[in-house]
């Protein structure tokens, strides 16, 4: 590529087109005067290895890649990082200049910024963290917590194999408890941590019984739609600290933004602001 080409980025997937990526990378974009552009790409059957091969030849400095293809990446990655080969999916391509695809997983990274910025007092080593889900983003979260020094993860999913695989990947610190343990897991734990879809708008309403919280624990939905949650206003009903979970879709874009366009971009109540109203 040479310098004066426009550099490009997209989001790869299908269905993409409720995706906020291209507003927030739009309106960073425009924040700091950067010629450049992000587009939803929606690849459906498409051969993945041709598309990813011939987007470096149009312009592409890397991606974002979403469901169906996040864990299909990893197979045709040159380089895949140790993370997201844990995590076991990658959400964030680089298409180097040597040819050569990094592949990347920025949700872990996305979701410790997220509470370091909106729960300042966050001590992730002061006691257990309990996860509710054990799905794709539960992988990025477990091993973010493990990253974090959490003493002991204790996780509990309606399919009970699914979260006895993620034990098996990722470690003694992580328990598994029955899902109607659920609520009974969340005495004492310091961090709690929904990556289920339950509460998301058209999904079912998240009923976990919260009685056992610990009053001041950190509470996070990583579920953005509703932005406050019952599960949110529940536990801040029980005094605990809560989090959204759009700061983490936000942080977890900026290490890709960077990578493409030169600036670290800032995650800040105008970004939060921008992509609200978009
Ligand atoms: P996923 O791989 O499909 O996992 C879905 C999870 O929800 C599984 O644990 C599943 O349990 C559970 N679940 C679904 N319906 C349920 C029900 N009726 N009762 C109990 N559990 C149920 O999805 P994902 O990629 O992990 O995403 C999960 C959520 O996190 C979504 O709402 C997504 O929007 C959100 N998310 C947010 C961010 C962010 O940046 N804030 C990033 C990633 C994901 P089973 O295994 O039993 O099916």
């Amino acid at each position: 590529m040479t310098d004066t080409r426009i550099p490009l980025a997209g989001v790869i997937g299908s269905p993409v087109a409720h995706s906020k990526s291209p507003a927030l990378h739009g309106y960073w974009l425009q924040r700091y005067g950067i010629k450049g552009y992000y587009v939803p790409l929606d690849i459906g059957h498409m051969d993945l290895r041709q598309v990813l091969g011939t987007m470096p030849l149009m312009g592409f400095v890397g991606a974002n890649v979403t469901i169906p293809h996040k864990e299909a990446v990893l197979k045709i990655a040159d380089v895949v990082t140790d993370r997201a080969a844990l995590i076991g999916a990658a959400n964030t391509l680089i298409f180097r200049p040597d040819g050569r695809i990094h592949a990347d997983n920025t949700d872990g990274a996305g979701f410790v910024a997220n509470l370091r910025q909106n729960a300042p007092g966050w001590d992730p080593q002061s006691g257990p963290a309990a996860v509710l889900g054990a799905g794709g983003a539960a992988r990025a979260i477990v091993a973010a917590l493990i990253e974090v020094g959490v003493p002991e993860i204790r996780l509990s999913n309606r399919t009970r194999l699914r979260a006895d695989n993620l034990r098996s990947d990722f470690g003694a610190k992580v328990v598994v408890y029955d899902w109607v343990q659920a609520g009974n897991m969340l005495e004492g734990c310091a961090t709690v941590v929904n990556t289920t879809s339950l509460g998301m708008v058209g999904k079912p309403e998240f009923r976990v019984p919260l009685d056992a919280l610990t009053p001041g624990a950190v509470v996070n939905d990583l579920v953005y739609a509703p932005l406050r949650t019952k599960f949110l206003d529940d536990a801040a009903e029980r005094g605990c600290v809560t989090v959204d979970g759009l700061g983490m879709l936000l942080h977890q874009a900026a290490p890709g933004f960077e990578r493409w366009f030169g600036i670290r971009p800032d995650v800040d109540e105008a970004t939060r602001q921008a992509i609200l109203s978009a």
